[in-house]
Formats: C-alpha cells, structure tokens, sequence
C-alpha cells in the first residue's frame, strides 16, 4: 500500500472507532481534505483516493490546482475571506466555512444572486474566545444567524469552530461540546432557514473528539497529506 493511501485507512479506521465509541453511524462524518500545504500533484492522488471534498485557505493557492486538475473535486474555502475574494469565491467553491461577519455575508448573498451559484455557508464562532482566532462571539450568534438567515440567497448549513492548539485533544473537548450546545440552540429557534444540520469542527490532532462531541464535518491537513503546520 502507497504511503497516502496508508494514511487514509489509518484515518477511517480513527473515524469508524469514534464514531463506535458514542454509537454514531460513521456515513455521517465527511471529510474535508485540506491540500493548503501541498502542490496540485498530491492534491490529485487525494482525489484518486475517492476524497472528493477538498479545502483551501487562500484563493491563490487553489486558482493554480484548479487550472491542473479541471473540474475535479468539490472545494471549499476553510480560511478568512476577504470581501474583495467573494467574487472569485462563489461559483468555484461549493462550500465556505469561515463566515464571520456580516458585511461578508451581504457581499456573499449579492454575489450569488449575480453568479446563480450557490455556497453552502458555515457561520465560525470563536468558542474558545482567543483574541488570534476569527469568528461570532458565542453570545452574539443568535443575533447574527437571524440576521443573515434574512439575506434571500445565502444558504447557512452550520457551525464551524477552530480549537485552541493544546497538546493534548481532550483538554478541547469543551470547545465542541459547547459548538454542538450552541447548534441546538439555534435549531430551537425553529427558523426554516436556520436548521443549520451540520457542525464543522475537527482538524488534525482533535478530530477523533470533535467526532465523539458531534463533528458532521472533520478538516484533516497533515495528518493525510503531510506537509507542514503553515498557519492560515
Ligand atoms: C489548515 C487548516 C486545517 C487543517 O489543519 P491540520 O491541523 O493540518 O489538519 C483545518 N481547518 C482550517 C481552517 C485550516 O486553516
């Protein structure tokens, strides 16, 4: 077996025992594989693998492996997005992970409507509260999804976190389990346009316990395709 495709079992194996542990059906995780640190050449072998969601950070970075790599894959933006990128954002990318402000989110729902193309949206809350980390304040979420769920084209499908940095996972363990708190809370609401059914939440070296905490969605950079722990 090829190093990659070694990897991607090994990863299976981790989400399939997760998911055993809290009694979840494992066709419920996706993966998003994250190719930020890695060139169009290994992004294609991720394909070749069955992956089909891939995650960039940075439209430069994905411009080129679209070009190599035609129409393959379904991409979706994980990093900060500036209002000045939405355009060549929506239509290319099928899903957005970051959203964090509404300024964002009218340029978003304008360019939609221009483009007829949709982005499945996920509104990024800082839940662990770190002054680095983009994201709505827990207490501001309400506020804000209802305030975006009023945008007529921008389609909110969940939460998305990103976990402080620790050395050991479950020491972020209260950080999902406060995303999957704040999800249900929202759904409670009973807005049509906020069922938001998906939770974003697992990278590397935490998404064994995103999953136990509820994780329908898990970003795997390095330990897939290897490749550094470049920020963005
Ligand atoms: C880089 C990145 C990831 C993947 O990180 P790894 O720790 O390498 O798995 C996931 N999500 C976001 C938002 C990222 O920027």
């Amino acid at each position: 077996m090829d190093e990659l495709t070694n990897r991607w079992e090994h990863i299976q194996q981790r989400i399939q025992k997760a998911c055993h542990r809290v009694g979840r059906d494992p066709n419920t995780v996706h993966v998003v594989a994250v190719t930020k640190y890695v060139d169009s050449e290994r992004t294609s072998r991720v394909l070749d693998l069955g992956l089909d969601h891939i995650g960039e950070s940075r439209v430069q970075d994905a411009v080129p492996k679209w070009k190599s790599l035609g129409d393959r894959g379904t991409w979706h933006f994980i990093g900060h997005l500036q209002r000045n990128k939405v355009k060549e954002v929506v239509g290319r990318f099928t899903y957005l992970h970051s959203l964090d402000r509404f300024s964002l989110a009218e340029e978003i729902d304008r360019r939609i409507r221009q483009k007829n193309k949709p982005l499945r949206c996920f509104i990024q809350v800082n839940v662990s509260g770190e002054v680095t980390k983009f994201g709505i304040p827990p207490r501001e979420l309400e506020e804000f999804a209802r305030e975006v769920a009023n945008l007529s084209s921008i389609e909110i499908i969940g939460l998305m976190t990103m976990a402080p940095i620790v050395d050991n996972p479950e020491e972020v363990r209260p950080v999902f389990r406060e995303l999957k708190r704040l999800q249900e809370k929202i759904q409670r609401l009973n807005q049509p346009r906020l069922r938001i059914p998906h939770l974003s939440m697992g990278m590397s070296r935490d998404f064994d316990v995103a999953i136990e905490e509820g994780a329908t969605w898990v970003r795997l950079g390095s330990v897939l395709v290897g490749g550094g722990m470049r920020g963005g």
